[in-house]
């Protein structure tokens, strides 16, 4: 049976989409492989899944990793594991191994590690589970993410394709737009509700 990944945070406001428009490049002189967001700011996991790394990182700040099995795509209506990456939390609430649900408190939003210049949440959905650290996001290895991806294409996949807004009880999840089409797609915001 899939699973159907929901949003990390309550009260998300999304501040970057996923490999959107040219703001975010112009700024930070990079593509961005994830999607940010404010609010929370407890951060939970977005399903079941098993923590594959938690901790420290000298760049990206207090972060996890987490794989999930069997994660059904509302936009491609096909299933896949998939690895989540959290970073800049202002904490860590769990340890590699440990099996969470959508009720597992992982983090809370913050402002850590480099290249943040204020408290939200990066989040990044990879279709490589095997090598859940490595990421397209860093230029060089640091101490918990690598650089790059295992094979030779990059397997990060956008966010909003491959999760849900909870907003039924008792998640009561909400989602909505900020900053402007040049760093958010507006239509992210309008995804499916379940
Ligand atoms: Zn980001």
């Amino acid at each position: 049976m899939a699973q159907k990944l929901i949003q990390p945070i309550n009260n998300a406001r999304l501040t970057a989409s996923y490999k959107w428009r040219d703001a975010y490049k112009r700024q930070f002189k990079a593509t961005h492989y994830g999607q940010d967001m404010t609010g929370g700011p407890i951060v939970y996991a977005q399903g079941n899944g098993t923590v594959a790394f938690a901790g420290w990182d000298n760049v990206c700040g207090w972060v996890v990793g987490i794989v999930y099995k069997d994660c059904y795509s509302w936009y491609y209506k096909t299933v896949s594991d998939i690895t989540g990456r959290y970073y800049h939390m202002a904490d860590v609430r769990v340890k590699p191994g440990q099996r969470v649900t959508k009720d597992t408190r992982i983090g809370t939003v913050g402002n850590t590690g480099k290249y943040t210049t204020g408290a939200h949440l990066h989040v990044e959905l990879d279709t490589d589970t095997k090598y859940p650290n490595y990421t397209p996001t860093l230029a060089g290895n640091s101490n918990i993410l690598k650089k790059g991806t295992r094979g030779a294409k990059d397997t990060t996949v956008d966010p909003m394709r491959w999760t849900h807004t909870k907003a039924s009880a008792p998640d009561n999840q909400t989602i909505v737009a900020g900053y402007g089409s040049d760093w958010v797609d507006p239509r992210d915001a309008k995804l499916p509700k379940i």
